[in-house]
């Protein structure tokens, strides 16, 4: 057989764009697609599979086999060669296929064997439609030409297909229009019904085959220009910013240069792609070895290559960001990542946010909890699968996300958000109410902040105050270092909203997963147990001293409570403490007036703390347990990674014996103790909590009614009670007696 030239590759698909221009239904394409590409490969049979549900592909035209075939052979994605390059998204090219692993023979086919067989996937952006496969009688393997000229080909059909040219056939041809179930993490609690906003919708292709190679090359290149001038801007304009934040947007300059890249698109161009073709195709492939490899670093250098691929493309086709198209009136934001600050920008206007990354810590998780927006992450390629309108279900709580859902889902969904509105509207009637327990104890429950969207849950949660304001917030969400006098006008208005409710500001708490996108990367093996939190502040000092001016500045004739993040040592601390009482002579000097009052406090959070001797526990005004941190240091188990954090449990003896031992330690050092962690705010956690003596509690808004109902019928000498017979007995998971005993189970 000959190699194929380019001329012929670009005859066939010109072919291939006349058959989506001619009128006829998507059958009768599909048909001549097929006849087509095995004349121009002169091969004796060229099929088309596609997918009809998720794990099923359908012979859906074919030239060679037997027609009755057709709409009848199914086949699961473990099954044969075709299932095999379904799975793998990789072309199988063999002189003998029966001799394959896997090779399925399917009698309804017809009586012959064919010998060689080349299948290569369709997909769009890593979203995979199918199969197309070519198969000879003479037992040979087909040319790296045929190979990439039928790629080529692949890639045409997966653009007609998102263009609908199929539908009709019989079959499901775009997995546009079934219903999907995403598994991804919690992000955010709580629950939405909603219609998707895409936060970069697709970009579409209507002219994948290109008539005149060099028109086309010349606007591949005059778009990477455009591009490489706008990455160039952007390195630029960082540099102005903090004078270093090359890093990341160094290598990502380096990618929109890399001449390979440029070349490989223009092989593709030869071959009859359009520009924008070419460009989408070279993503495919990259999504492709993005979901086969775990190298973080090539992970990230092929995020950046489809990056630059949607800028690249964006460039071509002239489409925008959702320019023109109405946002629906309950969006649920759908994207790969989103910054903070955008977030921010969309703020409450969104009902819920799914991400396909993200993390537990990330900036978009914090805002997205500021603004009390259920949100889904790790919901693995749901913006290939999402279209903009499409009916959407977030289930925050489980971390389930239904696109497209059954009538039967959505009702039974609806029926859950019902049930919720009922449950907040019963805590509403709690909310003056103290968290009384049973036994006469009371608990107070404070509220985490870290943005002035947070204040207006202080009036309406009942919280008694801010037990801890995340100050970095404020740092994360801008593109540069705040001024002081900025810092000074937020401190103020957050104490004024509070009104006669204490605030307690934790000074900045970067580093590990908090990174400040103008600060210079530092990399470190292991973050969260390096240069973090009070480790910069004292060796930085600039920056915690610009921010302790600006808290006292702000705190003028008011008390002012200071906490200090992640403290190992308690010598960090009296350093911290001194830099405080020189930065309040210092403006006192300057003619400022001073607080009332200053009351300064350690976060404990790192188990060397609990240990620390007994002047520490006598120095401090108050402490409070960061509990997200101290049990990732106890367990030595990453927050942030799921497949550790959920082997171990806050409610096992070990750990409430460390907490026992710190309320101790407080007690007979008459210290003010509370806990500011994820696990306050969660009933069972909160209940043992306080069994085991602390008296504050710091959580996030939503979870006081919950924890203030479940407080105010629990007897908590008798939980106690309870938890000490198990420890006693050797119990080590107290979970199940507790929840019992709570009635949670
Ligand atoms: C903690 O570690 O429990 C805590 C409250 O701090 P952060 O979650 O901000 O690290
Ligand atoms: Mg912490």
């Amino acid at each position: 057989m000959p190699e194929r030239t380019e001329s012929e590759s670009r005859k066939l698909l010109r072919r291939l764009r006349d058959t989506l221009a001619a009128p006829g239904d998507g059958q009768a394409r599909l048909d001549s697609i097929t006849h087509h590409i095995a004349d121009s490969m002169r091969t004796q049979v060229c099929s088309i599979y596609l997918f009809c549900d998720p794990d099923t592909l359908e012979l859906c035209a074919t030239e060679g086999l037997r027609r009755q075939a057709v709409h009848q052979t199914r086949l699961r994605l473990n099954e044969g060669l075709v299932g095999r390059v379904a799975r793998t998204g990789r072309p199988i090219n063999t002189a003998n296929a029966p001799a394959e692993p896997g090779f399925r023979y399917m009698p309804e086919t017809g009586e012959e064997v064919f010998p060689s067989f080349l299948g290569v996937p369709i997909q769009r952006v890593g979203e995979k439609l199918g199969v197309l496969v070519v198969q000879s009688r003479e037992a040979r393997e087909y040319s790296d030409d045929e190979i990439y000229g039928l790629e080529v080909v692949a890639m045409v059909l997966a653009e007609m297909a998102e263009l609908g040219a199929f539908l009709g056939n019989g079959a499901q041809l775009s997995a546009h229009r079934l219903p999907l179930v995403f598994r991804g993490s919690t992000g955010q609690e709580g629950s939405a019904e909603g219609h998707v906003w895409l936060h970069e919708p697709r970009v579409v292709i209507t002219n994948p085959v290109g008539d005149d190679p060099e028109k086309e090359r010349a606007r591949l290149t005059e778009a990477v220009a455009m591009l490489r001038q706008t990455v160039d801007d952007m390195v630029d304009s960082a540099d102005l910013v903090s004078g270093d934040g090359e890093g990341v947007l160094e290598a990502y300059r380096m990618f929109a240069r890399s001449r390979s890249w440029l070349r490989r698109m223009e092989e593709d161009i030869d071959l009859g792609l359009s520009a924008e073709a070419a460009v989408e195709k070279e993503q495919s492939h990259a999504r492709a070895k993005l979901e086969s490899t775990g190298d973080p670093y090539l992970r990230d250098r092929l995020h950046d290559l489809d990056d630059l691929s949607n800028r690249l493309l964006r460039i071509l086709t002239g489409q925008g960001r959702n320019t023109g198209i109405p946002m629906p009136a309950d969006p649920i934001l759908v994207a790969r990542n989103i910054g903070p600050a955008e977030l921010l920008e969309y703020g409450r206007s969104l009902r819920g946010v799914v991400l396909e990354e993200g993390s537990v810590g990330s900036h978009a998780v914090i805002v997205a909890r500021a603004l009390a927006i259920p949100l889904v992450i790790h919901a693995a390629r749901i913006t290939s699968d999402a279209l903009n309108g499409d009916p959407i279900l977030v289930d925050g709580d489980t971390g389930l996300v239904h696109l497209r859902p059954e009538e039967t889902v959505a009702a039974a969904f609806r029926d859950k958000i019902a049930m919720q509105t009922e449950a907040q509207k019963s805590y509403a009637g709690l909310r003056d109410l103290p968290a009384q327990a049973l036994c006469g104890t009371t608990v107070k429950l404070m509220m985490n902040a870290g943005l002035m969207a947070d204040l207006p849950s202080l009036e309406g949660s009942g919280a008694e105050g801010v037990g801890l304001f995340r100050t970095e917030l404020q740092f994360l969400i801008r593109s540069r270092v705040p001024r002081r006098s900025e810092l000074a006008a937020l401190y103020l208005r957050v104490m004024d909203n509070a009104r006669s409710k204490p605030v307690i500001f934790r000074t900045l708490d970067i580093g590990s997963d908090k990174v400040l996108p103008y600060m210079k990367r530092i990399d470190e093996p292991n973050p969260a147990m390096g240069w973090r939190a009070i480790r910069v502040g004292l060796e930085k000092r600039g920056v915690l001293q610009m921010q302790l001016q600006a808290l006292i500045r702000a705190a003028e004739g008011r008390e002012l409570h200071v906490m200090f993040p992640f403290v190992a040592d308690c010598d960090e601390f009296y350093e911290a403490r001194a830099m405080l009482m020189a930065q309040m002579e210092r403006e006192a000097a300057m003619g400022h007036a001073p607080p009332t009052g200053v009351r300064v406090g350690a976060m404990l959070e790192t188990p060397s703390l609990a240990f620390a001797p007994e002047a520490f526990f006598r120095a401090c005004d108050f402490i409070s347990i960061g509990g997200n941190d101290l049990k990732q240091f106890f367990f030595a188990a990453d927050r942030e990674n799921e497949r550790v954090r959920k082997r171990y449990d806050t409610l096992s003896a070990p750990f409430l014996d460390l907490i026992e031992m710190i309320v101790n330690r407080c007690a007979a050092t008459d210290v003010p103790l509370s806990f500011c962690g994820e696990d306050a705010g969660r009933p069972a956690e909160a209940a043992t909590l306080a069994a085991l003596g602390l008296r504050v509690l710091s959580m996030r808004p939503a979870s006081i009614g919950p924890v203030k109902a479940l407080l105010r019928r629990t007897d908590l000498a008798a939980l106690k009670a309870l938890i000490d017979t198990e420890r006693a007995a050797g119990t080590v998971t107290l979970r199940p007696v507790v929840a019992r005993f709570l009635g949670l189970t």
